[in-house]
């Protein structure tokens, strides 16, 4: 995956210097608290491509008879078609028709936000290591994510499980939005003024640059640091700090 941020990934040495200080500096207390590191989870840690892959799969099910054009090139869907957008997705497969593109839109909506299809993410390169490392060297973790608590937080703690995430764990929490329609934005700048309640936050780790920028200048010494995977249109400009990653490879 690419994106305008690309130009401005480190390179693989910078990341892994940067990626192994930051497990360093997890041992390290500040004023007797351990430091907090936070992860984003879509497009940050899991890659929920296959999510989608899965859901388009079970459409072409469900169009076989009423729809068999769209249903022939939606079964042939990998991760590779897979980008930001629903909408811009389904067009990938000719899918273009505004009656299929919404009805395709709300099967996808009915599934994409629901704990029973988080099973089909799977974890960002080097990310299960890293956050493990982490925490093994002392760091709390804290996964902020725009998920919502009523409709995926039950399927987040298991996909976290089942990937090999600490999760379950002292100093380990899962922070998800109350309910859906909070604003995912909104939502993290919010929250990002709570945070130091929990420790000194050593680094953030999000694909949304508007995130990145947030939590930023809720921490200024932090470490925020986008991954390059994908990300919402019209992202703002990187504040003076923040750092571009595409995995979390030592
Ligand atoms: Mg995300």
């Amino acid at each position: 995956m690419t994106s305008r941020f690309t130009p401005l990934r480190l390179s693989t040495d910078g990341r892994r210097e940067l990626l192994n200080a930051l497990i360093a500096r997890s041992a390290e207390t500040l004023g007797g608290l351990p430091p907090l590191i936070v992860f984003d989870l879509d497009g940050t840690l899991l890659d929920n491509r296959p999510r989608v892959v899965a859901i388009l799969h079970e459409l072409a099910g469900h169009w076989r008879e009423t729809a068999p054009a769209a249903a022939a090139a939606l079964k042939t869907a990998t991760n590779e078609h897979i980008g930001y957008g629903i909408l811009e997705n389904l067009a990938r497969f000719g899918v273009t028709e505004p009656a299929l593109q919404q009805a395709g839109q709300q099967f996808w909506f009915e599934r994409f936000f629901n704990d029973d299809y988080l099973r089909h993410d799977v974890p960002i390169a080097g990310a299960v290591a890293f956050a493990t490392r982490c925490y093994e060297a002392g760091a709390n973790l804290m996964y902020l994510t725009g998920r919502d608590t009523p409709k995926m937080s039950l399927g987040t703690v298991a996909s976290l499980r089942d990937c090999g995430f600490p999760i379950g764990l002292v100093g380990t929490s899962l922070v998800t939005k109350p309910t859906f329609d909070i604003p995912d934005d909104r939502f993290k700048r919010e929250t990002g003024a709570l945070l130091a309640r929990v420790g000194p936050v050593l680094a953030v780790f999000d694909n949304e640059p508007a995130n990145c920028n947030a939590l930023l200048e809720c921490h200024p010494s932090c470490s925020s640091v986008l991954l390059d995977t994908h990300h919402a249109p019209k992202p703002p400009e990187l504040l003076a700090g923040v750092v571009v990653i595409d995995t979390f490879e030592t």
